[in-house]
């Protein structure tokens, strides 16, 4: 995730106090003179240093719950540049106003944290061991779930550090220490036999001393007296700076013998972080109730999902991996999902050598013609040549009493329609979050050299309010190779509000003519599930954008995603961004705003037995 301070010249990262006073003291400590630190007692907070008549004055800044950021007792501001601008203005409780950035010298970077420099291999190594996932899977969850899983691991981050001991008891951690040389400040941290209590063991003078570390109500964790802090790797970079209370300060770690190579120690990730791989089943708005029964729901990522990987990513089931299935595997339920053009789509459950899954089945109306037959193979046969989390899988095709396509259950229902019905309960954030997973599914079939033609929110079907798949392949083509766009002979029955200039001027189809649909979809998901071009007919809506006419941006559409469906609707597909430039630009306004709010806690959950 990316650091909201990190642009900032005056900001210098993870450095001492002290550091930050040399820092001024070469400034020459002129009053108002100030720099910005990160804090390393609570995660994503800062420290402003001050000088004002040659003193130095250090002012915490906490990350608070909702996002926003603020000096203890001060006002709330939106990031740490913000709250900057403020005090340049307004003393307010402050020693002085802040008059001069004292910025770092040329060719200084800020200087990055414990957390900072580890947090990608982390995350990644969490994600494989934990859910088991290697190749795309894995990459594509790193990218969609990268800000969830490091909240996640930032609590656990302790457990991969060398001094980090386990559960040893306090004799064998006394004869760890005593164990070759015993300078003063050689340390080891372990857990002890009360619940969520550590202590921290000492050596000095050659006698070891043990101190005890407990957690607050509020989960923070402290020793006696002392400093509290969000997690205990950040305890123990701070008492590596000063002893804070304890009879000497952390020197030199003891590495835990049970860690292979120093350099990068394989992750032993806490057992009850282990979980097991999948759900049998969830709720569909993506939370299940808390197992530990603190009362707070925990949230489910989509790889915790069934759904997140192929029913045939387990080589045994793979070999029945067919597109014609047998009816015998097959129960249909009379439920029906949806409806359309071509007949209906039923529940129902397909019986797999290992498991059950629950599909979706689009059933053909008897009577239609052979065309229909036809177009209802092609889509299976271009959806069967599609494996990625964030398009609905195709199981296969079955002929019985009907012509079935045997589908991906995504149980959220369409997302324009999801949006609608939710549109007081769903943030903002939820919204770029889908939208993002939308685009990684869209780049992954530009890559590949499809054109979906029917991108819009109506085909956008949620597996739960955090997960969401692209579906309806319905006018999708395969390019061939060496083509950039599909020639459409006739025009058809086309969804002309969403389709490009050239789409409907020239019937040129390619990745560019989705992006402009995916700019339609996102104003569709921003407004929660409104109709664009409201009153408008078709030729209308083509007069309107060739004047250079484009929708409004929604009254709750943050102005980085509207500039972002303005660049899908540049007229030329030549000018137009690819699905490459439009995941990558989404992402890094998903990550900056979930660096910036506190959501919900996520967790990784345990299988009910
Ligand atoms: P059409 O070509 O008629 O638009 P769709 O493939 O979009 O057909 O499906 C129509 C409706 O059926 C969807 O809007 C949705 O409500 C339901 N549906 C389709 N596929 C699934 C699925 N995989 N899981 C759950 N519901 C689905
Ligand atoms: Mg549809």
């Amino acid at each position: 995730m990316p650091n909201p301070a990190a642009h900032l010249p005056f900001y210098y990262g993870s450095i001492s106090r002290s550091d930050a006073e040399e820092y001024l003291k070469l400034a020459g400590m002129s009053d108002g003179l100030f720099l910005l630190r990160q804090c390393l007692r609570s995660l994503g907070g800062y420290v402003l240093s001050i000088v004002q008549n040659l003193q130095f004055y250090h002012y915490p800044i906490e990350r608070q719950l909702n996002g926003t950021y603020a000096v203890a007792g001060g006002k709330a501001h939106c990031g740490p540049e913000e709250l900057c601008e403020f005090y340049s203005k307004d003393a307010d409780g402050l020693c002085c106003t802040l008059r001069k950035p004292c910025n770092r010298p040329g060719g200084v970077g800020p200087q990055p944290g414990i957390f900072d420099s580890i947090r990608e291999n982390m995350v990644r190594e969490y994600i494989q061991q934990t859910w088991n996932l290697e190749g795309d899977a894995l990459e594509q969850a790193i990218i969609s779930q990268a800000p969830q899983v490091e909240k996640l691991i930032a609590t656990t981050a302790h457990e991969k550090m060398v001094w980090y001991h386990g559960p040893i008891s306090r004799e064998q951690a006394e004869s760890r220490l005593y164990s070759g040389a015993q300078p003063d400040g050689k340390f080891l941290m372990r857990e002890s036999k009360e619940k969520n209590s550590y202590a921290l063991s000492l050596v000095y003078g050659k006698t070891v001393y043990h101190y005890r570390i407990v957690q607050d109500k509020a989960g923070k964790y402290f020793i006696e007296d002392g400093t509290k802090f969000d997690t205990l790797w950040q305890l123990v970079e701070y008492l590596k700076l000063k002893p804070d209370g304890l009879i000497y300060y952390l020197k030199e770690s003891t590495p835990n013998p049970s860690m292979t190579a120093a350099a990068a120690p394989v992750p032993p990730v806490h057992p009850s972080a282990m979980a097991p791989k999948k759900l049998t089943s969830q709720n569909s708005d993506g939370y299940t109730p808390d197992p530990t029964g603190i009362g707070n729901k925990t949230r489910i990522l989509p790889m915790d999902t069934p759904c997140y990987e192929s029913p045939y990513s387990d080589p045994e089931e793979l070999k029945d991996k067919k597109l014609f299935l047998k009816r015998s595997n097959l129960i249909v339920d009379e439920v029906e999902l949806g409806a359309g053009n071509f007949g209906c789509v039923r529940k129902g459950v397909y019986k797999m050598r290992k498991k059950q899954i629950d599909v979706a089945i689009k059933m053909l109306k008897s009577g239609n013609e052979k065309t229909a037959k036809e177009d209802m193979m092609r889509e299976a046969y271009i959806m069967h040549q599609l494996d990625n989390p964030y398009i609905v899988r195709v199981i296969g095709l079955c002929e019985a009493e009907a012509l079935m396509l045997v589908m991906e259950m995504a149980s959220g229902g369409p997302l324009n329609k999801f949006l609608y019905s939710k549109r007081d309960e769903v943030p903002v954030n939820n919204v770029v979050e889908l939208m993002h997973q939308v685009a990684i599914g869209m780049k992954f079939l530009e890559e590949k050299n499809f054109v979906h033609r029917d991108l819009a929110a109506r085909n956008v079907l949620l597996v739960n309010q955090h997960y969401a798949k692209i579906s309806d392949f319905g006018l999708s083509k395969a390019l061939a190779a060496d083509d950039s766009y599909y020639l459409a002979k006739t025009t058809g029955k086309w969804p002309l509000k969403w389709y490009a200039p050239e789409c409907i001027l020239f019937r040129k189809f390619s990745s560019k003519g989705d992006v402009w649909s995916y700019g339609v979809t996102m104003w569709e998901a921003f407004t929660y599930g409104q109709k664009p071009y409201k009153k408008m007919k078709g030729p209308e809506v083509i007069a309107f954008i060739e004047e250079g006419k484009r929708m409004e941006c929604p009254p709750k559409c943050p102005p980085e995603m509207y500039k972002l469906m303005q660049q899908c609707w540049t007229f030329k597909w030549e000018d137009r961004p690819d699905f490459v430039a439009v995941e990558t630009l989404i992402r890094t306004y998903y990550y900056s705003i979930a660096a910036r709010t506190e959501e919900e806690p996520v967790t990784v959950k345990k299988t009910p037995a």
